[in-house]
């Protein structure tokens, strides 16, 4: 099965000139949902983590799935006033606007080694900034994980150059 038929690419969106890349029938198709979650928790391997870091909305998807597969803790970055006890918040730029990200340190055990999960690495940004976050209230970061690199941003390099170690099952 090759999952990047289940990806489709959307041409202008949100923004014109941006084709966004579709998670809706991956998720709507249980064997290559299965299939993206089995070879997440293959990549996930490599790392010695006890936490997932979901990113709001679509990592929470990912992460919350591949937490329960690989039986580890799952940790959520949201975007900002969403969480009760949030305690840090990280700014940070998009392919396509700007945005920001919340956890709430209180209830993250100390000693977590978090892997950081989202959907799609496109800049870089967002993976930079829950790194930032979790570094700043204290955490343990092992690296990061994603399904898809949009591979002509060059987000892997970047993330490397600020010390992410990370993997992705497709390119
Ligand atoms: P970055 O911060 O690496 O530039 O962008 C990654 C973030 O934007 C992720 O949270 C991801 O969900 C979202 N994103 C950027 N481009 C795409 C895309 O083509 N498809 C999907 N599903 N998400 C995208």
């Amino acid at each position: 099965m090759n999952l990047l038929d289940y990806l489709p690419g959307v041409p202008d969106f949100p923004k014109p000139g941006i084709l966004f890349r579709d998670i809706s029938p991956l998720l709507a198709n249980p064997a290559a949902f299965k299939e993206a979650i089995t070879k997440l928790h293959d990549l996930a391997q490599s790392f010695d983590y006890t936490h997932i870091l979901g990113v709001e909305s679509r990592g929470f998807i990912f992460g919350s799935a591949l937490a329960l597969h690989a039986n580890k803790g799952l940790i959520i970055a949201r975007k900002p006033n969403k969480l009760p006890l949030a305690s840090h918040r990280e700014f940070y730029g998009l392919e396509y606007g700007k945005d920001s990200l919340e956890i709430q340190q209180s209830t993250i055990p100390k000693e977590a080694r978090v892997l950081l999960m989202d959907d799609v690495l496109a800049t870089g940004g967002t993976l930079i900034a829950a790194d930032k976050l979790l570094r700043n209230a204290g955490f343990t970061v092992c690296g990061a994980i994603t399904l898809l690199e949009i591979g002509a941003l060059n987000g892997s390099t970047i993330l490397k150059e600020n010390g992410i170690s990370n993997k992705t099952v497709l390119v």
